[in-house]
């Protein structure tokens, strides 16, 4: 069972895996931060997650760990396959993405730290994304993440504020 934790200060990942030897604590390859480790019970025994081993919240979700890139390049290569195909390869792909949806396995993630979770049983108690619960922890995190998965280079020049609706 894998876990991927994000180093607070650069959102690098860190992984380990809970049937090797669990460290006591997380140390960013990149940046030297530490921070402990500390899986719950639940977790180690029952193999579900009941609350995060690195920041110790309770509140997680489920999410199928579906590459989103893999879904959108599956419906561009449908689209540019539609002419020859007669429209054929776009069923082929929703019937594909759909496949591929029902075969992955769920993932629990951390809405206060990310830390993600993967190959435990789903905890009944979790759902899917939550927006307003997310909210709490704010934004600033997701936004981190996004951030470092779009693309190692720091980008900067983007304006701030851009929450207007
Ligand atoms: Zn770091
Ligand atoms: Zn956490």
């Amino acid at each position: 069972m894998q876990v991927r934790a994000w180093c607070p200060q650069c959102w690098t990942a860190i992984d380990f895996d809970t049937e090797e030897e669990i460290p006591g604590a997380l140390h960013c390859p990149r940046c030297d931060h530490k921070r402990p480790v500390a899986p719950s019970e639940s977790l180690l025994r029952d193999e579900i997650v009941d609350r995060c081993a690195v920041c110790s919240c309770r509140e997680l979700f489920l999410e199928k760990g579906f590459d989103q890139r893999i879904g959108c390049g599956i419906l561009l290569l449908a689209i540019a396959l539609s002419p020859a195909t007669y429209m054929l390869s776009l069923l082929v792909a929703s019937l594909l993405d759909l496949v591929l949806y029902r075969w992955l396995p769920f993932r629990t993630v951390c809405y206060n730290c990310q830390t993600e979770y993967r190959g435990f049983a789903p905890n009944p108690r979790h759902e899917g994304y939550d927006l307003n619960t997310a909210e709490k922890y704010g934004a600033e995190a997701g936004k981190k993440k996004a951030g470092a998965k779009a693309g190692e280079k720091p980008k900067h020049g983007r304006p701030a504020g851009g929450g207007q609706s």
